[in-house]
């Protein structure tokens, strides 16, 4: 198996990557050959975004999220701009320079004045911060606006990028898998970092789906992924199929495989290690890193919106301070031989060469020119 030049991943084709992710391969060695083609190309940094969950509002019926419309037990707030600025504060302090503001979607003008807000506030104090958001399908010509504010990232997960799947999974008053793409490519077009991906173990998920997921992912050009096991949510429709599930160690093994091999197809990718995967697995984080993950997202969420904001059970309870999961963070990425990086936003390097491939005249919004 090679994996310096780029032959591995061409010589994958979409069986090959159905049957490695099925577990027909040998997993070590797939994990090996993932770590250093994340070794010689992204480097064994670990990067942080800290994470703000700013509202659990949502106006869409996605089957497996707690935080759906139809959910009556949700528990919905929107937290202030002071609220936020002060999580942010704290992790800067620590020496976070990247964070994402999270919500459930519904973008309402208060959450939008909140949001421009914070970022408005970073833009002036916090220098050398590049601000994420994750607020879900959002009109091209808001995305342009935040954009304007000082926002540089955006993480919008296809979820599958199997439209049937994705058609069973969403409600089509919501809005469609092509109109899902369409913002995607939307983001990607205008100079944003852009980041996906896809939620692993849906019922009737196939490995022939997920091995067409990371070949979309690939031809998508995005600069960033987020791969998670599905974890079952009570209130959710989903619930309701949990027994036909693959089970929770298959859902982690697969996210891995997942992981290791889309690091080996574009190695220059920031991928994250999943809140997820770490919820259904003790040793979630390190199994991630050791499968080509560099990135993790400590939760800086403060009570009591952190335990309110519930996609899915289990994320919202750690109750360690920033600074102590930072300890944590930085203990066990030493101990798989990984720097926990400190001080620095850490760009994903595929966002550089793309931006360099990218036609002066498309565009508008080009990066470097707006946002700093
Ligand atoms: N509202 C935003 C952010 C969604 S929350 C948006 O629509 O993009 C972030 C991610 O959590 C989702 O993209 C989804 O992939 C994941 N998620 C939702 N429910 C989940 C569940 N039950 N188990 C695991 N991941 C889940």
């Amino acid at each position: 198996m090679t994996h310096s030049s780029g032959a591995f991943p061409d010589r994958l084709r979409p069986e090959r990557l159905s049957g490695m992710l099925a577990g027909g391969g040998n997993d070590p060695e797939l994990f090996e050959a993932a770590d250093a083609a994340l070794r010689a190309s992204v480097g064994d940094g670990v990067y942080l975004r800290g994470l703000v969950e700013v509202s659990s509002r949502c106006g869409r019926g996605c089957l497996y999220c707690g935080l759906r419309a139809g959910n009556p037990e949700a528990v919905r707030y929107e937290m202030s701009r002071e609220e936020v600025v002060r999580a942010i504060r704290g992790g800067y302090g620590l020496g976070l320079r990247s964070f994402l503001l999270q919500s459930g979607e519904l973008p309402s003008k208060s959450l939008l004045e909140t949001v421009t807000g914070v970022l408005e506030t970073v833009r002036e104090e916090m220098p050398g911060t590049r601000m994420v958001l994750s607020m879900g399908e959002l009109p091209p010509g808001l995305l342009d606006r935040l954009r304007r504010a000082g926002a540089h990232r955006y993480l919008l997960r296809m979820e599958s990028f199997d439209p049937g799947l994705y058609a069973r999974f969403h409600p089509e008053e919501d809005g469609t898998w092509e109109g899902r793409l369409q913002v995607l490519r939307h983001l990607r077009d205008t100079g944003w970092q852009t980041g996906t991906g896809v939620l692993v173990g849906l019922p009737g998920q196939t490995t022939e789906s997920l091995a067409r997921d990371l070949l979309a992912m690939r031809e998508a050009d995005v600069d960033m992924v987020g791969m998670g096991p599905l974890v079952p949510c009570e209130g959710t429709p989903l619930w309701e199929e949990r027994d036909s599930l693959p089970g929770p160690d298959a859902r982690v093994l697969l996210t891995l495989r997942m992981t290791a091999l889309l690091r080996l197809m574009v190695p220059d990718l920031n991928i994250a290690a999943t809140t997820a995967l770490q919820t259904l697995a003790t040793n979630g984080l390190e199994r991630a890193l050791s499968a080509g993950a560099n990135v993790v997202m400590p939760n800086l969420t403060p009570e009591p919106y952190r335990s309110g904001y519930v996609i899915y059970p289990g994320k919202g309870t750690v109750a360690d301070s920033p600074a102590e999961l930072l300890d944590e963070l930085a203990g066990r990425s030493g101990a798989m031989g990984r720097r926990l990086v400190l001080g620095d936003s850490g760009d994903p390097p595929h966002y550089g060469s793309r931006m360099r491939r990218m036609p002066r005249a498309g565009g508008g919004l080009r990066p470097g020119t707006v946002g700093r």
